[in-house]
């Protein structure tokens, strides 16, 4: 089984820079890139302030925070890959962004390494085919925020092999995760259960059922839900949960599945959730 010693993470965003602080955590070393010196900045600033907040709380020491810190190299080539012994994409939710970048990463990084993408919901075998390695490659889901979710969903392509999975799950196990699988089928396991509940919030919603509050007040105290189903979608980001509709719509062919509108039309706002300072509801300034 290939020993994952250095880890490459593919975006800095919300996801990519959770990922690469809790591995960097775990001891390893990591290379993050991203598209643009601005991104790296942001997800490097989100690293420094996420483990300054578990310093803060006394769960890390400064020196262990540092030594984290100290773990990772940022830059804007992909080809600072080369040394990866596993690579996951957690750029934008676009199958031809990630095939693009897959297809690149397939010729930088050594022939036994492995290729995973954190997407919600694209199909693992066709991300797989934009590259010469599908049985080194899986998908290998975290969930949001990556420092405070327990469970990573493993996606396991039409040709996962089976030393792929067991190294990818090792890996997510030294991240201090615990893994579920899943057959490659539209939204997994998480987001096929989950994203048709956050739609039709958007749909009670749109047609007046209640307002945000109510909606979200109702699942939480009625249902037990942690935060409710706007307040989510708010937090995971519009436009990703409107790409994962929009990927089951697709992969089901079931009318079921359709996009709320008023979940389209906040996204072509650019009413992106807490991310964009806008989503359902409104954060920072104009909270
Ligand atoms: P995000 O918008 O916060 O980050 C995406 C990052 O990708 C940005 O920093 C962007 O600059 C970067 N990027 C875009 N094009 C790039 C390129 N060509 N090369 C390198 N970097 C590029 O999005 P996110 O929420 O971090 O989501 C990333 C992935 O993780 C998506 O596939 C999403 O579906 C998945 N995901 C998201 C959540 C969630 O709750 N947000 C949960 C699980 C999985």
């Amino acid at each position: 089984m290939v020993q994952i010693k250095t880890v490459g993470v593919v975006g800095a965003g919300q996801m990519g820079a959770g990922i690469a602080q809790v591995a960097a955590q775990a001891g390893l070393s990591v290379l993050v890139t991203d598209v643009a010196d601005a991104a790296i900045e942001r997800g490097k600033g989100a690293i420094k302030d996420s483990l300054a907040r578990l310093v803060k709380k006394g769960s890390l020491s400064e020196a262990d925070a540092a030594a984290a810190m100290g773990r990772i190299s940022f830059g804007t080539a992909l080809t600072l890959h080369a040394p990866a012994d596993l690579v996951v994409e957690a750029v934008s939710e676009s199958e031809a962004l990630k095939r693009k970048i897959f297809g690149e990463l397939d010729l930088i990084v050594r022939p036994e390494a492995i290729l995973a993408s954190n997407t919600s919901s694209i199909s693992i075998t066709r991300l797989a085919s934009a590259t010469k390695r599908a049985d080194r490659f899986i998908g290998m889901h975290f969930m949001n925020p990556v420092p405070v979710m327990k469970l990573v969903e493993l996606i396991r392509g039409i040709a996962t092999a089976d030393a792929t999975w067991a190294a990818t799950k090792a890996l997510a196990e030294k991240m201090g995760k615990t893994t579920t699988v899943s057959k490659d089928y539209p939204g997994f396991l998480a987001n096929r259960i989950l994203m048709p509940m956050i739609n039709e919030a958007f749909s009670a919603l749109m047609e007046g059922v209640g307002s945000a509050e109510d909606i979200d007040t109702t699942m939480k105290l009625g249902c037990n839900h942690p935060m409710g189903p706007l307040t989510l979608a708010d937090f995971i980001g519009l436009d990703t949960c409107l790409a994962i509709m929009e990927v089951l719509h697709d992969g089901f062919a079931d009318p079921r599945y359709r996009p709320c509108p008023l979940l389209r039309q906040y996204v072509d706002a650019g009413w992106l959730g807490k991310k964009s300072g806008r989503g359902v509801y409104r954060y920072g300034e104009g909270a």
